[in-house]
């Protein structure tokens, strides 16, 4: 099947052409990147515009258990919803998320739901271009909600809000009145933040803890897409499933706030030009790094700087005025 087919089967739903169509863009690069460049065309011919968005949080925090609760309640009010895992720690072939199947069972086996596990290796282009085509073939199939999970590690999470329009992060309740090691740049880049397994006795601490980042986020500079008073904080439960219908609220609130203001727009189109440049210099750098000459000056001048003959800069001149 050629790749227009293959786009025309994703437009019209086809889910197990939608899995595949996802690894034919996540495993070539490229001259047959040509397939990817169809299907993203056919995406934005369909005109077709899902909510996407990004959920993060450490480990053990809840995020599978959300996606599975809240998953259930979309598809339940009749919404189709996408869920890609980013994972880059199965770059180095560790364990992918969502690998293992017991994980939201209840939502894999429904049809307004598809889950795409993270792949189990990088294969070639990224993690970014892989999440990023994949988002874009979800929203091509038709898809009103597509949920891109993390594992709160590394560059993760500034991944993910790169590719969403919401980025949502996960905390758990307690750790004390510290900012449990959330790193301030991910808590700058959230735009809801949700206190989960706030149940069986751990309400308190889960308020807590809310209104600990609530007071935290406060302090830090407004952002101009957010509505007055930043970024809200709630607590909810996967578990038994509390607090996740105002979390949705308060997801498509935002989004309708922003789209009725020109930031929904804007930060797209953000995107589009950040993801662009990324690709101009993945490109160029691909380019000089398949020179042998260079490689091997790269090596060798490395090798000078290392040994104090030369300084950076020069080292840096010598290099450059090999290009062309
Ligand atoms: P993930 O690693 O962030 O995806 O976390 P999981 O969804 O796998 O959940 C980790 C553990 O926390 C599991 O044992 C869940 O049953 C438990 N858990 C998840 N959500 C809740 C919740 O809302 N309340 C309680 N009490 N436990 C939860």
């Amino acid at each position: 099947m050629d790749a227009s087919d293959l786009a025309a089967r994703v437009i019209a739903g086809d889910r197990r052409a939608l899995a595949r169509a996802i690894t034919v863009v996540e495993s070539t690069r490229g001259a047959d990147r040509a397939a990817a460049l169809v299907l993203a065309g056919a995406a934005a011919a369909t005109g077709r515009q899902a909510l996407r968005i990004g959920l993060s949080g450490a480990p053990g925090v809840g995020k599978s258990s959300l996606v599975e609760t809240l998953g259930l309640m979309l598809t339940a009010r009749g919404l189709r919803l996408a869920v890609l895992a980013v994972d880059p720690s199965s770059v180095r072939g560790g364990g992918a998320i969502l690998g293992d199947k017991t994980r939201m069972e209840r939502l894999a086996r429904d049809p307004r739901a598809f889950i795409r596990p993270s792949p189990g290796q990088a294969g070639h282009g990224g993690i970014a271009r892989r999440t990023r085509d994949a988002v874009l073939l979800c929203e091509a199939a038709g898809f009103d909600v597509v949920l891109v999970e993390t594992v709160g590690v590394g560059q993760s999470e500034t991944l993910v809000a790169e590719v969403t329009d919401l980025f949502v992060l996960m905390l758990a309740p307690g750790a004390g009145d510290d900012l449990q090691g959330v790193k301030r740049g991910i808590m700058e880049r959230a735009d809801l933040i949700l206190v989960n397994k706030a149940d069986g006795g751990q309400e308190a601490a889960a308020e807590r803890t809310r209104s600990d980042h609530a007071a935290a986020l406060r302090l830090m500079r407004p952002r101009p897409a957010d509505p007055e008073g930043g970024p809200q904080v709630l607590c909810v439960s996967a578990l038994e499933g509390k607090g996740l219908p105002e979390a949705w609220d308060a997801m498509t609130a935002l989004a309708d706030w922003r789209r009725e203001r020109g930031h929904f727009a804007a930060r797209r189109k953000a995107q589009a030009r950040a993801w662009f440049e990324a690709e101009v210099r993945e490109e160029l750098l691909a380019r000089l790094t398949a020179r042998p000459d260079l490689r091997r000056a790269m090596v060798e001048v490395g090798a000078a700087v290392e040994a104090g003959e030369i300084s950076p800069d020069q080292g840096v001149a010598r290099i450059v005025g090999m290009l062309p």
